[in-house]
């Protein structure tokens, strides 16, 4: 590679466009002082990159290097500069044999970059040349003054040259820019830190948020499941118990008014009989005064009749037979008062007879009552005791069944009840959960698969299958869990559904069952309708094109396609009905229990009854045989009175002639006064006798009565007292439902259907209190709770994360820039002690061989540290002493600085050279030197001189003349060799 062509235009003094043609080997440029030649120099560095304005040697800004006009020309608007290269050794990392590269400068300060005439950036240019050994910074362009430059300037600044010679800017410029990610990335750690700290500081506290809120979370969605089917439960239990108490309320106050009807009945008895004693007193009263009465007379008349006979006694002639006859008129006379007596006995004995016997047959009457209702009770009662043997005969043989699987075929019972295999979950059959109107519905859907096994995964289900293989068990179908997918009904479909009579859901929203099972339950059910009736199913099986499976509530079943299977309809038992049926049983178990001991509690009242009246009966009848055996001898004593005073009117007729003498008129009239006085009162005294006893029976009837009233009336008040507790037991129940169902509908929004429905309580009820208890207690240790908290923490611990990754990525990178800066170093110092050891041993030999003699080194100011060690140059002209070069003349540090600058070129040759008048300040002998040293190298390296020496100009194989005939503009003119070396 050479440089090819310089094309200048507005450059600096170059106001024309200006074509330097240059070729391998040297090339001298000379001219006066001023006449632009640096100017060369400076366009090819410029439009390698140089922005320093100052070492373009302006010094205001870069619009500087545009032509700034003369006396006879105006400024240029812009400048531009070409270096064309040939590149036909591929010396630049370019597909092309001629590289150009363009700088133009405007007045506004925009810079433009060309390669090949295709715009670029800055970086392209410094990028290609880089480490080519022809970049702006390199050594092979050394202007005016540079020499001393690198003799005099610091050690430091001197290893940039070495630094090119060896290649390794580029690493430095990877190791720069390492540096600038570095702390850039520095920065970012810093930001990021400063962020992720702020957020620690939140983050920590939001967790603890957090946690506490899905604690809370947790705890309030249990209680709720538990809660709601708690009180759903509560609410179905009291309220049972709230109406069957009033029911029985109702039967008690039915009791009641039926008791006080009764009783009053009774009260009214107890007054009439109270009203009939009074009368019965005051008869009696008046009957014994006409007694009293009564009995004076007798008396009077007693006393008359003892007179008068005593007085007869002196007047008849016999006093015996006087006597005989008295005797046997009085003995007469008192069989007649006997007799109406005992006559008025038995009228009375009769009558009361006759009450005996009635009071007798309504107690019989009754007895019959109470035995036909408890012969009834009795027959309930047998029946009742029989369905309720069925009924738990039903329910022990359900149990039993439901226990031992017993409708399961016996493949999928053995392999329910085997132990040993696993992955088996349950048949479908158990795990649904149907309300009582769908389970006709859901069981004929469902048909066979019902007992179809869940099983966790096909290996579960392989494992199944072989045990049933190898017991000769029959065949089972599987449903893994992990494959089986659900079936759905498409939207559309399902909208129109909706709309239509008779759609009661689709099967799969009709039954309960654990998430887990969706899948399963999906896929059964989950594309069966289910329809009110066969009608309705008709009409919306031949709408939807006979897509669907189709079931009624009464289990018809629609297929896909149109067939239909139904008829009449019988229940098939299998496990889900077995289920309800169950249920169903164990009420009516309850129901008919209450309904026995209501029947034996009356049929005991039946027999407290029935054993009272006979107790009545018993008194009652022996009352009659008493009467009655009264009555007997009462007709036996009138019987035996009347023989005997027939036997008398006999005798006293027999001797009528004798009673008419010894008997007077006025004896038979006091006799006749005495005894009817005293039948008189005999009847009296009857008749007080059967008032009295009238008077006991109706006194004991009251008696009775007032025992019986008191009776109900304590039965009343015992009943009230039942009904007192009951409607206040009642009231309760009802605050109680009223809050349950207000707590659902305040704290959980729902209906007391909805809760029960879908809420079910799966443990013991104590246990369920405690538990909810238990869980409000924790939820209120909990205290304050920040719900938002669990959103937040996800928030701000997303970003703290995000953070992290960042940190830990950016502490990543900065590892990785680390490690690149350390290979950088170790490629640098590598590359730089090599490349110092060759210039160095070149150093020595061009150094001797310039000033044929003497001796000259570089050492390195700081060997342990190669990457920033600066670069001593000792040399010794010949004869003289190893010293320090600030001891050199100023011509011999001219000359050491281009030993060094040859001994570069040795170790590094480059394409092309611009030596911009560097051999000044040497005498001629010395410039021969340099002359013939430049010969040597100028095979592979092409230098273009810039020189005012003659002796220079000798050595160059083309020259060109830069003038200023123009004033202010430099031109180019060739000037011929031969001029020169004259
Ligand atoms: P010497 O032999 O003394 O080193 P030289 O030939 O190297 O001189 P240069 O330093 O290349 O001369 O040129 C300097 C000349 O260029 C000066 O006359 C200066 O006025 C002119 N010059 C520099 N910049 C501009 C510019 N922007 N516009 C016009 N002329 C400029």
């Amino acid at each position: 590679m050479y440089l090819k062509k310089i094309i200048a235009n507005g450059f600096k003094s170059f106001a024309d466009k200006t074509v330097i043609d240059l070729s391998k080997g040297i090339t001298g440029v000379v001219g006066p002082n001023g006449s632009g030649k640096s100017n060369v120099v400076d366009a090819v560095r410029w439009v390698l990159g140089e922005q320093s304005v100052k070492s373009l040697r302006g010094d205001g800004n870069m619009t500087d290097v545009i032509f700034s006009g003369s006396k006879s020309r105006n400024p240029m608007n812009m400048a531009s500069v070409t270096l064309i290269f040939d590149n036909s050794d591929k010396y630049l990392n370019l597909d092309y044999t001629e590289v150009s590269i363009r700088r133009r400068v405007y007045k506004d300060g925009t810079n433009e970059y060309s390669i090949n005439d295709e715009k670029c950036r800055l970086k392209d240019i410094t990028d290609l040349f880089l480490d080519s050994g022809i970049a702006k910074e390199s050594f092979n362009i050394i202007s005016q003054g540079k020499v001393e430059e690198i003799i005099s300037s610091k050690p430091e600044n001197r290893r940039v040259v070495f630094e090119e010679a060896a290649s390794v800017l580029k690493y430095r410029r990877r190791k720069e820019e390492a540096l600038r990610k570095l702390e850039r990335t520095h920065d970012n750690l810093d930001r990021v830190n400063d962020i992720r700290k702020e957020l620690e500081s939140q983050v920590e506290p939001l967790r603890i948020q957090r946690e506490k809120a899905l604690i809370y979370k947790e705890k309030t969605d249990s209680l709720k499941n538990i809660e709601i089917a708690l009180m759903a439960t509560d609410i179905q239990n009291i309220n049972f118990k709230y109406q069957t108490s009033k029911q029985k309320i109702e039967e008690l106050n039915q009791e009641i008014l039926s008791l006080s009807t009764s009783s009053s009945t009774g009260e009214a008895k107890i007054e009439t009989l109270k009203k009939e004693i009074a009368s019965l007193d005051e008869e009696i009263s008046d009957i014994t005064r006409k007694l009293m009465e009564q009995t004076k007379q007798v008396e009077q008349a007693s006393s008359k009749k003892a007179i008068l006979l005593e007085r007869q006694k002196y007047e008849v002639s016999d006093t015996k037979i006087h006597e005989n006859i008295v005797s046997l008129k009085e003995e007469q006379m008192k069989l007649k008062v006997d007799i109406s007596t005992l006559k008025e006995d038995i009228k009375s004995l009769h009558e009361s007879l006759e009450n005996i016997i009635k009071e007798e047959e309504k107690e019989e009457e009754e007895k019959k009552k109470v035995n036909r209702t408890k012969q009834e009770l009795n027959q309930t009662l047998n029946n009742i005791m029989r369905e309720n043997y069925q009924i738990k005969n039903k329910i022990a043989s359900l149990r039993e069944s439901i226990e031992n699987n017993s409708l399961l075929p016996m493949g999928v019972k053995a392999i329910l009840n085997n132990p040993k295999l696993t992955g088996i979950h349950n048949i479908i059959g158990h795990i649904l959960e149907i309300e009582e109107e769908y389970v006709t519905a859901i069981t004929t859907s469902l048909g066979l698969s019902s007992n179809f096994v869940i099983v966790e995964n096909e290996s579960s289900a392989s494992n199944a299958i072989e045990y049933l293989k190898n017991n000769k068990l029959g065949r089972v179908t599987f449903f893994p869990l992990n494959i089986i997918k659900g079936k759905y009904i498409d939207e559309k479909t399902l909208s129109t559904l909706r709309n239509l009579e008779g759609f009661v859901g689709v099967a799969s929203s009709l039954v309960k069952f654990d998430k887990k099972y969706t899948q399963i339950v999906e896929n059964q059910l989950g594309n069966v309708l289910v329809v009110d009736t066969l009608e309705h199913a008709n009409k919306i099986s031949k709408l939807l094109e006979h897509k669907f499976k189709i079931v009624t509530l009464d289990g018809e079943l629609l297929h896909i396609g149109g067939s239909l299977t139904g008829g009449s309809t019988y229940k098939v038992k299998n496990v889900i009905s077995e289920k309800y049926e169950l249920e169903e049983s164990i009420k009516q178990l309850e129901y008919s229990n209450l309904k026995i001991s209501d029947i034996e509690n009356n049929m005991n009242e039946c027999d407290y009854t029935l054993k009272s009246i006979e107790d009545k009966i018993y008194l009652v009848s022996k009352r009659k045989i008493e009467k009655s055996e009264i009555l007997v001898q009462k007709d036996n004593q009138i019987k035996e009175k009347e023989a005997r005073l027939n036997q008398l009117e006999i005798d006293i007729n027999g001797n009528a002639s004798i009673l008419n003498k010894s008997f007077t008129q006025e004896e038979e009239k006091a006799m006749r006064e005495y005894y009817d006085a005293l039948e008189q009162k005999n009847l009296t005294e009857k008749k007080l006798e059967s008032l009295k006893l009238t008077r006991n029976e109706k006194n004991s009837l009251l008696e009775e009565k007032e025992f019986e009233s008191k009776k109900e009336n304590s039965l009343v008040s015992s009943k009230n007292k039942e009904l007192k507790a009951l409607e206040i037991d009642v009231n309760r129940m009802d605050v109680k439902l009223d809050t349950l169902l207000n707590h659902l509908n305040e704290t959980y929004s729902m209906t007391y259907e909805y809760a029960k429905d879908n809420y079910q309580l799966e443990m013991e009820e104590t246990s369920a209190r405690e538990l909810v208890s238990k869980l409000k207690n924790d939820i209120k240790d909990l205290g304050t709770i920040n719900l938002l908290a669990i959103e937040e923490y996800e928030k701000v611990n997303e970003r703290y994360s995000f953070l992290k990754e960042q940190e830990e990525d950016l502490l990543k990178a900065e590892d990785t820039l680390l490690e690149i800066i350390k290979e950088m170093d170790a490629v640098m110092e590598k590359e730089f002690k090599s490349t110092f050891e060759v210039i160095r041993e070149n150093f020595k030999i061009t150094f001797k061989e310039l000033f044929h003699g003497g001796q000259a080194d570089l050492k390195l100011t700081d060997p342990t540290n190669l990457l920033e060690t600066g670069i001593e140059i000792v040399a010794s002209p010949p004869g003289k002493t190893l010293k320090s070069i600030s001891f050199l003349s100023g011509g011999e540090k001219t000359f050491t600085a281009i030993s060094l600058l040859f001994a570069i070129l040795k170790s590094r040759p480059v394409p092309y050279c611009i030596l911009d008048e560097v051999e000044a300040a040497l005498d001629e002998v010395n410039v021969d030197s340099f002359g013939e040293y430049l010969k040597t190298l100028k095979e592979k390296t092409q230098f273009i001189l810039i020189t005012h020496k003659k002796k220079t100009m000798e050595y160059a194989d083309y020259l060109y003349g830069i003038t200023m005939q123009e004033s202010g503009v430099s031109k180019l003119v060739s000037v011929k060799l031969g001029e020169i070396k004259e």
